[in-house]
């Protein structure tokens, strides 16, 4: 069984529709594809269809920004009620953050750059969750930098002079927030040391307290001595531990299946989880 449990569509900041994650993942050979777009369960429906046509089975998931210790996490929900009102107001809070942001954003890159919020408009899919990714796609189209990998290590990164942080949840409150809608919260690349301080133990007890289930331990953004950690980790604390890719389509290098989760966990997940995996 090859199971990814982290994707993105253009209902967020992959380049694929959810019909075209799932046509992929049966290209690759998946056998369990979870879609996660940031913020927003919009893709659900679509990718439901679409794995039923191409005999992959569908996890249906969501991947909520999050801060804590003045950082940025995301931490992954699978499984839950997206009708939910709390969680579902939150996410949406978050969208409207991440959207008044981006124009902030762009305004700033405005005064260098011939940059309208038009040119980002015109790379965001019809309700989709606006991000970076996006204000760095209209860069590329206008020629700016080579691809978004550029756009973030040359203009778009934290901490760079266009770079405006935006609203996101506490995560011990989002994984409060997902166990309430009977979802099943999963920390995503707690090891990514590019993205500024990896999660320390201290932290990890503190998220187990919160009720959090599992780490993604196999993540290529987690480099192998941090993916060791976090299976010492996980397993001390008795949490399920994930592989996944985070693809999202041509928008990073991350290829679908090229990390995988264990089916016994996907097991644990779908037990613990309120909705069935889609098969
Ligand atoms: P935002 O939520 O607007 O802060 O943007 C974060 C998103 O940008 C992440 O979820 C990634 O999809 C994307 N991203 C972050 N770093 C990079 C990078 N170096 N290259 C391409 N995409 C990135
Ligand atoms: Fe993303
Ligand atoms: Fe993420
Ligand atoms: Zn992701």
């Amino acid at each position: 069984m090859r199971i990814d449990l982290h994707a993105h569509s253009a209902a967020s900041d992959g380049t694929e529709p959810p019909s075209g994650v799932i046509a992929s993942a049966a290209a690759a050979g998946l056998d369990v594809v979870a879609l996660t777009d940031h913020d927003t369960t919009r893709g659900w429906a679509e990718a439901a269809v679409a794995a039923r046509e191409h005999g992959v089975a569908l996890v249906r998931g969501v991947e909520l920004s999050c801060r804590h210790g003045g950082r940025s996490l995301h931490l992954l929900s699978y499984l839950h009620d997206p009708e939910h009102p709390a969680l579902l107001a939150e996410a949406e809070r978050v969208r409207a953050a991440r959207h008044e942001r981006a124009r902030t954003m762009v305004d700033l890159l405005a005064k260098d750059f011939p940059l309208t919020w038009d040119d980002v408009e015109e790379q965001v899919g019809e309700g989709a969750t606006v991000g970076r990714p996006h204000i760095a796609d209209a860069l590329v189209a206008l020629g700016v930098v080579a691809d978004r990998s550029a756009a973030f290590s040359e203009l778009l990164a934290t901490g760079s002079p266009y770079w405006v942080p935006h609203h996101a949840l506490l995560l011990r409150d989002a994984i409060g927030l997902v166990l309430e809608a009977g979802g099943v919260p999963v920390l995503a690349h707690p090891g990514a040391v590019a993205r500024g301080r990896v999660v320390t133990e201290t932290e990890v007890a503190t998220f187990v307290g919160a009720g959090l289930a599992g780490l993604e331990v196999w993540h290529r953004d987690n480099p192998p001595a941090e993916r060791a950690r976090l299976e010492a980790l996980a397993d001390r604390f008795e949490l399920l531990a994930t592989g996944s890719s985070d693809y999202h389509g041509a928008g990073k290098p991350n290829r679908l299946g090229e990390h995988l989760t264990d089916p016994t966990v996907l097991e644990l997940i779908e037990g613990a989880g309120r909705l069935e995996v889609i098969r």
